[in-house]
């Protein structure tokens, strides 16, 4: 299995699974020209990817996967929250299929195992992606860690955990306050801190990529997420992946 990631943040979000013949997108929060783009760096062709599993109807997650389904014939999969949220948009594509947040499923060779978060959204979910032998967490977009996330994450082989902000940023940074609070609070985003506690909990032992993601680019440091997440794993800080805004990642191999 092997993964990367097309850009993450508050600008847009997009991340590619493989394994087998399959490949997946979570999110797709860039425009058609952009994603083709980003896809092309990795080596992709849009047609080769099989499905996009959307997380929630935030723009920066959602915004391009009406428009990048339609042009290439794309099936796009949801909770059926995000597709009440979203029917509007969604309207009149064909291939479009809803899911339980409690239910996994399979898509080719990949079995999708969705994990409900707190988040200001209709019925958000995050992913544990497996082929089988391995597991991918990817975990972003919560305010809080609840037990269910903390035991969906335990002993995966790899982890795309956000690490929004810094706390001390965010109190001290020119956000207004009511945006400041929703950021901080239960349903926003995870700061720093938060993301090591859960990494400091879980079972990590066969984690071999653990990449900070979903950086605020006012209210964090890639230097302040490395550290944070590096002290808890006991591990360098230059070990702890960094999934940026413009570059994304590249191929990770599991
Ligand atoms: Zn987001
Ligand atoms: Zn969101």
């Amino acid at each position: 299995m092997r993964f990367a990631s097309l850009g993450s943040g508050s600008e847009g979000n997009g991340l590619v699974v493989e394994a087998g013949g399959t490949c997946v997108l979570i999110d797709c929060g860039f425009g058609v020209r952009d994603t083709v783009a980003r896809l092309l760096r990795l080596g992709l062709a849009p047609e080769s990817v099989a499905a996009i599993l959307v997380t929630h109807e935030h723009s920066d997650h959602i915004g391009g996967v009406p428009a990048v389904a339609r042009k290439y014939g794309i099936p796009v999969w949801a909770t059926f929250g995000t597709l009440v949220a979203v029917s509007a948009r969604f309207e009149g594509m064909s291939r479009i299929y809803g899911f339980d947040s409690h239910d996994a499923f399979a898509i080719g060779d990949l079995e999708i195992r969705p994990v409900a978060v707190p988040h200001d959204a209709r019925e958000p979910v995050q992913y544990v992606i497996g082929d089988g032998a391995v597991r991918l967490g990817v975990l972003t977009d919560l305010g809080v860690i609840t037990a269910h996330v903390e035991s969906s994450m335990s002993g995966c082989d790899a982890l795309v955990l956000e690490c929004n902000h810094d706390l001390g940023m965010l109190e001290r940074g020119s956000y207004p306050y009511p945006l400041k609070q929703r950021i901080a609070g239960r349903l926003g985003h995870l700061h720093n801190e938060a993301a090591a506690g859960l990494v400091a909990r879980i079972d990590t032992a066969r984690l071999k990529h653990l990449v900070a993601a979903h950086l605020s680019q006012e209210n964090n440091t890639p230097e302040l997420a490395r550290a944070a997440l590096a002290e808890a794993l006991g591990c360098a800080t230059d070990w702890i992946g960094i999934a940026s805004q413009d570059e994304g990642f590249g191929w990770r191999q599991l």
